[in-house]
């Protein structure tokens, strides 16, 4: 399988593996993927959809505990790694866009069952038909 080859090579090339994601990872995150096999994101939204990958809610920021040498801190960053109270199951979807998303903004992503944003400020839900201001469409930035 193209999957398998392609995480051997980056292991050997140390990046994948330097953020802690070994062998022994890959098979936490099967068994938990087993066991909780349908994104979370979708589920706030009353929907099903497959997960494929594992979240970490807080980043656990493994490498760079490394890096800082400081034993208490990689400690810290190694039982957030690990602690399956910190995972949460996600699509490939919710996991590339709407985590990353969330986190730069800290605004609320995603929609309701309607297909309405959830987010209070999202121009859906601040320009209605007839509300006026719909000129002001400038994306917002951080
Ligand atoms: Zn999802």
């Amino acid at each position: 399988m193209r999957a398998a080859s392609q995480r051997e090579h980056d292991d050997r090339r140390g990046s994948s593996h330097s953020r802690g994601y070994t062998y022994a990872w890959q098979q936490a995150r099967a068994q938990f993927l087993l066991e909780n096999p349908l994104c979370a994101e979708h589920a706030k939204q009353g929907r099903m959809e497959p997960a494929s990958v594992i979240d970490h809610i807080q980043a656990p920021r493994l490498r760079e505990a490394r890096e800082s040498g400081d034993p208490t801190r990689l400690a810290a960053a190694q039982q957030l790694f690990w602690s399956r109270s910190n995972w949460q199951p996600l699509c490939k979807h919710c996991h590339d866009s709407v985590k990353q998303r969330a986190e730069k903004s800290g605004r609320v992503v995603g929609c309701d069952s309607t297909g309405l944003p959830l987010d209070p400020f999202h121009p859906w839900n601040r320009s209605r038909p007839g509300g006026g201001g719909a000129k002001n469409s400038t994306p917002s930035r951080p």
